[in-house]
């Protein structure tokens, strides 16, 4: 650990360093797949390493699951799906209601975890990510308790295979099982390759809890173990988040074989600013809309369209902004922008910036340097970007801005919809009217005004044409992870319960 420790950059790291390199030493660096409620070695005997983006050096060892590893872990839920989905709402809440502690509980740790495996600030994970995951499983504990009454007619899907990616890791974790255990199904979940360790200090809060073996499965490692699980034939519904690309091969995939699939995927998010708008506010929304995060996230404001009469001033104020950022070691409560998750993705921004340079949009950088070790980017503005160009129409899924200018509500409109996907997007203006109706013509899964990247476990979150299909979140989110119920035993005293409670009431 104290090696670890001084390894981390700008010198030793933080005290807070020390909880999560302590797990991962008492586990001797090396980590193996959770099946039916136990540790075991991959079949394929690969392991892979989990790297520090922030300084490049290597964290932990992670498993690569093979098929073989896969097809245990779908027969281990199959066969806790028996009695799981048996199990009374109210006592499924109970495991759900103990994982949103648990995780209350070791929140340091896994912020701490979190933010050394993905490189993302400590002050997001400690602020935001976390205390994100807990409300989830909270929620949901909420919907185990209510299901008999409000989803009476419908019951679970049974085996949910479920894909998740590295840009928010335990918070798609836990959107894609808090679900799919309210609701009495089973699961099998891989990990990002990039970022595993989060998802197995959670496997081992399901060992803490008693939760019946089978009803969670970890089963890390790369595209190939993804691949392997929605091929499985004993898997009945694929849940995804990730990108367009791998999307439309889990869909073709899953084609004519009944899996219920949802996606939840790319995006190039509009953040719209009217000449009324409060631009020292606007600037505070763009520094959340494409900086948080390194601009690592689905519903990023990537496109920054302004009213031209404003525009200079925006940018103006923009960049004075983008001067005091401060980008550098994660684990600094100061520090706004962390590390790039790893080396592939920051070639791929550089590549996309480099395209953007030379399609003729005009850069602009901070004068500051990143940090020369480990994998940064410094925050970018692109202006004069021409709509049709490669930087406004593909997702960079870095801390990149591309901003075009427009005259009217109309061309606002048009502008923002002029992409190939629809997750969400940010208006700003102080005429609510004009907000609420340029809302309702811009096509996107979710839409905020005056504001940008709030979630709550609550709303429905999901997206429209190449973002995907599908909701997470919400009472939409539960129809995911439902079926209307067979005629059965089951289901028709379900019905006549749901009458008697209807006619005492
Ligand atoms: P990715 O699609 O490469 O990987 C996502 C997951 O899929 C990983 O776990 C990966 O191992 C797995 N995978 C890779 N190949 C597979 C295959 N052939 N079959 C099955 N699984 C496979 O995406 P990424 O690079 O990890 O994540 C970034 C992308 O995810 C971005 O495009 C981003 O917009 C998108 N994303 C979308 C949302 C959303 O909610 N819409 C949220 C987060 C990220």
């Amino acid at each position: 650990v104290t090696e670890l420790l001084e390894t981390l950059p700008y010198g030793p790291a933080p005290e807070a360093a020390k909880p999560a390199l302590e797990w991962i030493e008492a586990h001797k660096g090396r980590f193996g797949l959770f099946i039916g409620g136990k540790w075991r070695d991959p079949s394929t005997q690969e392991w892979f390493a989990s790297i520090n983006p922030a300084n490049a050096k290597h964290l932990a060892e992670v498993a690569q699951g093979g098929p073989d590893d896969v097809n245990e872990a779908v027969k281990a839920a199959r066969k806790a799906f028996a009695s799981w989905s048996k199990t009374p709402g109210h006592v499924r809440a109970r495991y759900l209601y103990a994982m949103a502690r648990q995780v209350q509980k070791h929140s340091r740790l896994f912020a701490v975890l979190e933010t050394l495996d993905n490189g993302k600030p400590i002050r997001e994970t400690r602020d935001i990510d976390i205390p994100l995951v807990a409300r989830h499983f909270y929620y949901h504990a909420g919907w185990a308790q209510l299901m008999e009454s409000e989803l009476s007619g419908y019951e679970p899907v049974g085996v949910v295979g479920q894909i998740i990616p590295w840009n928010f890791p335990l918070l798609m974790l836990a959107w894609k099982i808090a679900p799919a255990l309210a609701m009495g199904n089973t699961v099998v979940l891989k990990p990002a390759e990039f970022t595993s360790l989060t998802a197995l200090l959670f496997a081992e809060i399901c060992q803490n809890i008693g939760l019946p073996a089978g009803v969670v499965n970890i089963v890390t490692g790369d595209g190939r173990t993804g691949a392997a699980l929605v091929e499985h034939e004993g898997v009945d519904k694929i849940a995804f988040t990730g990108s367009t690309e791998i999307g439309r091969i889990i869909r073709r995939a899953t084609a004519g074989t009944g899996k219920k699939l949802s996606l939840e995927l790319g995006g190039k998010s509009p953040f719209i600013v009217f000449d009324d708008a409060d631009l020292d506010s606007a600037v505070e929304g763009v520094v959340d809309a494409i900086w948080f995060n390194q601009g690592q996230v689905c519903c990023a404001g990537s496109r920054l369209l302004v009213q031209e009469g404003v525009a200079e001033k925006l940018y103006r104020k923009l960049r004075a902004r983008m001067e005091k950022l401060r980008v550098g070691d994660p684990l600094d409560k100061a520090v706004d922008i962390g590390a790039i998750v790893a080396p592939v993705q920051l070639q791929k921004i550089q590549r996309l910036v480099q395209k953007g340079v030379e399609e003729g949009a005009e850069l602009w950088q901070p004068s500051w340097a990143v940090p020369a070790e480990g994998c940064f980017y410094p925050p970018t503005l692109f202006t004069n970007v021409a709509p049709a160009s490669t930087i406004a129409q593909e997702e960079i899924f870095g801390p990149v801005l591309a901003a075009m200018t427009f005259r009217t509500p109309e061309e606002a409109v048009r502008l923002a919809n002029n992409t190939r996907y629809g997750l969400a997007a940010s208006i700003w203006s102080e005429d609510i009217n004009l907000a609420l109706d340029v809302a309702t013509q811009v096509k996107a899964g979710t839409i905020w005004i005056n504001s940008t990247n709030l979630f709550d476990a609550a709303s429905g979150f999901g997206g429209y044409r190449e973002s995907g299909f599908g909701r997470e979140g919400g009472k939409e989110g539960l129809w995911e992870y439902v079926k209307k119920a067979e005629r059965s035993t089951a289901n028709a005293e379900r019905k006549t319960q749901s009458a008697k409670r209807k006619t005492q009431d």
